[in-house]
């Protein structure tokens, strides 16, 4: 897919509003910057956000280079280790949920919802692309509606839980989405965000250690897919300037799957870089840091879980 020849737009940063910021590089095009006054990093010209929904009702998940390519071959093959994934995600839910009434925004084909409906949850989806939500609703039998949140037919704070995982990133107009999510949860209910950790993580500081670059430079492979590159205290930003409250902070570490399917290359770069690929990879030092962030909340996912703000932005 060729993501330079997307229609572009400039845009200021959406959670202050400056229009002042520096750059810290380009890849494909597309400058990625960080904002002076709060520091969010994000895409100063992204694609427009009839392009990108567009791209995301076709093709994302069969082809290009950003997208799920053979999805739901991954799902098949790596089955054990989604099912590891789900089921910490409902031990996590069980511990803050009120009730059983779920909905997931971006669903993809649904299997997370296929997990938790076998578990006794009562749940729904949304989903954007054609595909996978009529996969979804023909193949796993589940309740999941074609579109965006906005043209969902859903009753209002209705919802014990509302998952967003993996979506906020994406959005042009993340807030307009979080205020619909207020109108649909219950007066108790909670909302799960998670999303990456991109850049200025530990693994991106020991990635531009390795190169010999400056840190925040490693360009992660989702531009511009990824509008926004969330630190912890830019996501706290958002959703509070979304009107929701905080009351959860929990690391994930993605790339469990993406290790088995693309095992990281030792042997590549100089010399130095070599040997430091050795010992990281090589020597086990990778897989020691991986669980040790964990315990001390720096894996390379974010989760938050979050209640509407009675006091908040309305
Ligand atoms: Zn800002």
């Amino acid at each position: 897919m060729d993501w330079s020849s997307f229609p572009r737009e400039k845009t200021d940063c959406i959670l202050c509003g400056s229009s002042s910021s520096r750059l810290l590089s380009v890849q494909k095009t597309w400058p990625v910057v960080r904002c002076t006054e709060c520091g969010l990093v994000y895409l100063s010209e992204r694609p427009s956000e009839k392009a990108i929904i567009d791209m995301y009702s076709r093709a994302y998940y069969e082809d290009g280079d950003v997208g799920y390519k053979g999805y739901l071959q991954t799902f098949e093959k790596y089955h054990d280790t989604f099912m590891n994934i789900f089921s910490r995600r409902h031990r996590d839910l069980l511990k803050r949920a009120g009730g059983r009434r779920l909905l997931e925004v971006g669903c993809a084909y649904g299997f997370l919802l296929q997990y938790l409906a076998q578990r006794g949850w009562d749940v729904h989806g949304v989903e954007v692309s054609p595909l996978s939500s009529e996969y979804a609703r023909d193949e796993l039998g589940l309740n999941v509606h074609t579109g965006n949140l906005e043209s969902a037919d859903l009753d209002e704070h209705s919802f014990d839980v509302i998952l967003l995982l993996d979506v906020l990133e994406h959005l042009h107009r993340p807030f307009d989405l979080l205020r619909r999510i207020r109108g649909l949860l219950s007066p108790d209910g909670i909302l799960v965000v998670q999303c990456p950790w991109e850049l200025y993580h530990w693994e991106e500081f020991t990635e531009a250690l390795l190169k010999g670059v400056r840190p925040g430079t490693i360009e992660p492979d989702s531009v511009p897919a990824h509008l926004y590159f969330f630190q912890p205290r830019t996501l706290d930003a958002v959703l509070e300037k979304g009107g929701f409250r905080i009351c959860g902070r929990q690391s994930g570490n993605y790339g469990a799957i993406r290790r088995q399917i693309q095992p990281p290359e030792i042997y590549r770069g100089n010399p130095i870089e070599r040997l430091g690929r050795f010992v990281y990879f090589g020597l086990g030092l990778q897989r020691f840091l991986y669980s040790t962030a964990r315990l001390f909340n720096l894996g390379n996912g974010l989760i938050r879980y979050a209640r509407p703000d009675e006091d908040g932005e309305q």
